[in-house]
C-alpha cells in the first residue's frame, strides 16, 4: 500500500484520519494602551509570537484530540517556516503535503490589542496565498485515506475547491469553516438585499459565490459568518437557509451562546459550558476540530457537537490558538459526570 502518512494502524480500531487544506499565520500580537493614530509612533506594553493560521491551529487540535493528522499548505523557507516545521514534527502531524515557498514568505499577521481588547490587524498572507491546485492534487492519497477533511477560506478557493472535489470522489467527508468570509463593500452592504449580500461575501473578491461548485459535508460558519453568507438574521433562520447547501448538516458556533446544529431531521440548540474565560481566541479552531475528530469516528451530529462544545470552553480557559487546543484526556475528564463540565 503507498504511504498515505497517516499511521498504519489496523482499520478496525484505528485512529480517526483528518486531512487539513489551510493555512499557516505568524501572530505578532503588541499590547498597547491606545492604538496608533496616523503618523504616531508608539511603544508597545509587552509583545508576543505565535504560531497561527486557520489550518494549523485546527490540525494541531484534531491532533490532540486522538486523530491521526496530515496538513497541505505553504511556508516559507524562512525561520518562520522551520518552526512550524518543527511544531508539526513535535505534534506528530504528518507535512509531507506542506511545501516550503521559495519566493514568498510564511504568512504574518501583526494584531495590535489595546486595553479594552479591541484589535486592528495587518494581515501579509504571502506563502498561503500561493497555495495551488497542483499542491493540493499532490496529496490526493492523503485526502483519499482521511475520514474527513477540514477546509478554510485562508488559502485560494480554487485549491479548496479542488480539495473538496477529491475528497468527495474518495468519500472522505468535507467540514468546511467559512472563514473568514470578506463583506463586500461595508456601507454599501447594508443596504443591499439578501441576494446582493451572499453575492458579495467573496473571498480574495473572485466574482463567484464563495460556496459555488463546493462540495460541502458539513458547514460551521460563526453566527457572523452565518449572518453574512445568508442575511438572515437568526442562527436558526441562518442555518435552514445554509442545510441545501449541504450534503450533511450545518453547525454554528455561537461564542458564550454554545452552538446550534441542524441537519435533515433536527435542528437543536447546545448551550455553552460555564467556564472561567481567559482568552477565546483559538476556542473557534478547537471547537471545528472537535467536530472534526468526532464525525471521522462516525459519531451523530448531536454526539459531536456536545463534545466540541467541550473543546471550545477549555480553548477559552488558556492564553493564546495553538496553546489552548485541548487533549483528548482534558475533553474526556471535562465532559464526565464528576468533571467540572
Ligand atoms: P469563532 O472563533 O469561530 O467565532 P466562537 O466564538 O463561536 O468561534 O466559539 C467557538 C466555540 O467555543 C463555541 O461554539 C463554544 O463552544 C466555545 N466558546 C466560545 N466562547 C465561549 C465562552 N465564553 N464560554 C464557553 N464556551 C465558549
Amino acid at each position: 500500500m503507498p504511504d498515505s502518512g497517516y499511521s498504519l494502524d489496523s482499520m478496525k480500531g484505528r485512529r480517526p484520519r483528518v486531512c487539513v487544506v489551510g493555512s499557516f499565520v505568524i501572530d505578532l500580537v503588541f499590547k498597547v494602551n491606545h492604538r496608533p493614530g496616523p503618523g504616531e509612533t508608539m511603544l508597545a506594553d509587552d509583545f508576543g509570537m505565535f504560531l497561527g493560521g486557520k489550518g494549523f491551529n485546527q490540525a494541531v487540535g484534531a491532533g490532540r484530540l486522538g486523530a491521526d493528522v496530515c496538513i497541505v499548505g505553504r511556508v516559507g523557507r524562512d525561520p518562520f517556516g522551520d518552526m512550524f516545521i518543527a511544531k508539526l514534527q513535535q505534534d506528530g502531524i504528518c507535512l509531507s503535503g506542506v511545501t516550503r515557498d521559495a519566493e514568498a514568505g510564511t504568512a504574518i499577521a501583526t494584531p495590535v490589542v489595546d486595553e479594552n481588547g479591541q484589535n486592528s490587524i495587518i494581515a501579509a498572507p504571502r506563502a498561503n496565498m500561493r497555495v495551488t491546485p497542483d499542491d493540493v492534487l499532490a496529496a490526493e492519497e492523503q485526502i483519499a485515506a482521511a475520514d474527513v477533511l477540514m477546509l478554510q477560506f485562508e488559502i485560494p478557493l480554487a485549491a479548496s475547491r479542488i480539495a473538496a472535489e477529491i475528497a468527495r470522489r474518495h468519500e472522505t467527508l468535507v467540514l468546511l469553516d467559512p472563514a473568514p468570509v470578506r463583506h463586500g463593500t461595508d456601507g454599501e452592504s447594508r443596504n443591499q438585499n439578501p441576494e446582493t449580500r451572499i453575492q458579495n461575501c467573496m473571498p480574495e473578491h473572485s466574482t463567484t459565490r464563495p460556496l459555488d461548485h463546493f462540495y460541502i459535508d458539513y458547514l460551521v460558519p460563526n453566527e457572523i459568518e452565518a449572518h453574512m453568507l445568508t442575511g438572515r438574521m437568526t442562527p436558526e433562520e441562518a442555518g435552514a437557509a445554509l442545510l441545501p447547501e449541504t450534503r450533511h448538516g450545518v453547525v454554528i458556533s455561537l461564542g458564550a451562546q454554545g452552538a446550534m446544529a441542524v441537519d435533515r431531521a433536527a435542528l437543536s440548540r447546545f448551550p455553552a459550558h460555564k467556564v472561567r474565560v481567559v482568552d477565546t481566541t483559538g476556542a473557534g479552531d478547537a471547537f471545528r476540530a472537535g467536530l472534526a475528530v468526532k464525525i471521522a469516528e462516525g459519531a451523530s451530529l448531536g454526539e459531536a457537537v456536545r463534545f466540541s462544545n467541550a473543546c471550545g470552553a477549555l480553548a477559552c480557559t488558556i492564553m493564546g490558538a495553538e496553546p489552548s487546543m485541548p487533549m483528548l484526556d482534558a475533553v474526556e475528564r471535562f465532559l464526565a459526570p464528576s468533571g467540572w463540565g
